[in-house]
């Protein structure tokens, strides 16, 4: 039982006399990261004076029409405000990560002083032993997911409202696929079933997500489809590496290769799927994989600095992109 009634106590407990509660999700945040921050920074706010939702850096655009959106607060744009709210915070909720070395080095430093009380709710695997409580739920498709499911065990499904079930909505929209992924469950649909009932329009959530892109992004995405991908037929493994000279041609904002990873992975016969980015001097990658017997996540964790879920994990570089794609390659017939 992910939401033990012991558990929940301790947070009801911990929030009866809490002042200042702060919501954080990890770096790099994405629509689960997001969402679900939002989705219980709304429901909390109903019962509590003040929320605040912190990030380590900033979110992509296309997320900005979430109710609340406009007043998450990151490290990197608002270093004073947000370092304040995490000294000052006496509940602080830690939303799509299990680690706290997910949020980077300078929001870490600031959670691990921090006094408050620190409640996980997550769903990647092996979580860390640094909150006081972790609610984890390994299986569950999102993050946004089980704040519904946190919300509910909390006894508070009458506080559900449109706008926390749009930030649920793109929370589970996103890191599920669009509802394609194995971890996609019945429950998952009887979320959405509830969360529709509430007056949320699929429709406009997927056209806001989805439907925002600009000349320069798309024609991103063709270059690195069209001039970028390398197949390597043996690994079954399609690569796409794109320097930071190449994103600036293309006007890169934060958010334009998001996905782009999938397309590789999309080609018949290739089941592992990576994606290098050089971003401000760094090589961040993404790694995605199918099947439940070709698991990517100990490969980032071993090589590259990461970790994630089985066929989606992310990691990091520190040097040349050229020596992180060689590296790659000398490494993956070992995870074949
Ligand atoms: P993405 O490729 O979308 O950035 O990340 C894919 C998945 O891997 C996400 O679930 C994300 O939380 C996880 N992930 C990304 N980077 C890291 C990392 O550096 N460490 C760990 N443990 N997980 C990561
Ligand atoms: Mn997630």
């Amino acid at each position: 039982m992910v939401f033990s009634r012991e558990k929940i106590k301790s947070v009801q407990e911990a929030l009866l006399d809490a002042k200042l509660i702060a919501v954080i999700g990890h770096k790099s945040p994405d629509g689960d990261a997001v969402g679900s921050c939002l989705a219980l920074a709304n429901y909390l706010s109903l019962n509590h004076p003040t929320v605040e939702v912190c990030m380590p850096d900033a979110h992509p655009h296309f997320f900005n029409w979430l109710t609340g959106a406009d007043e998450i607060m990151n490290l990197n744009d608002h270093p004073e405000k947000t370092m304040e709210v995490i000294k000052e915070a006496d509940v602080i909720f830690c939303l799509d990560f299990n680690a706290l070395n997910r949020l980077g080095d300078k929001m870490e430093h600031l959670v691990r002083k921090s006094q408050a009380f620190k409640v996980m709710i997550d769903h990647h695997l092996f979580p860390s032993d640094e909150f006081h409580i972790s609610f984890s739920d390994t299986e569950a498709c999102a993050t946004a997911q089980m704040v519904y499911d946190f919300i509910i065990a909390m006894g508070h499904k009458k506080y559900l409202h449109r706008s926390i079930g749009e930030a649920i909505y793109c929370g589970i929209m996103t890191d599920s696929g669009s509802f394609r992924y194995p971890a996609v469950k019945a429950h998952t649909h009887e979320v959405i079933a509830e969360i529709l009932k509430l007056g949320v329009s699929h429709e406009r959530i997927h056209e806001s997500v989805f439907d925002t892109n600009t000349l320069s992004r798309l024609k991103l995405r063709g270059y690195a489809t069209n001039e970028k991908m390398e197949i390597l037929p043996q690994f079954a493994t399609a690569i796409i590496a794109l320097s930071e000279s190449e994103l600036d041609k293309f006007n890169y904002v934060h958010g334009d290769t998001d996905g782009l990873v999938n397309v590789g992975l999309s080609i018949n016969g290739i089941n592992k799927s990576v994606l290098f980015k050089e971003v401000d001097g760094i090589i961040r990658i993404s790694f995605r994989s199918k099947g439940a017997h070709n698991p990517i996540n100990e490969l980032a964790a071993i090589h590259f600095n990461g970790g994630g879920h089985a066929n989606a994990a992310g990691g990091r570089w520190e040097g040349k992109l050229e020596d992180a794609i060689e590296k790659l390659k000398n490494v993956l017939p070992e995870f074949c």
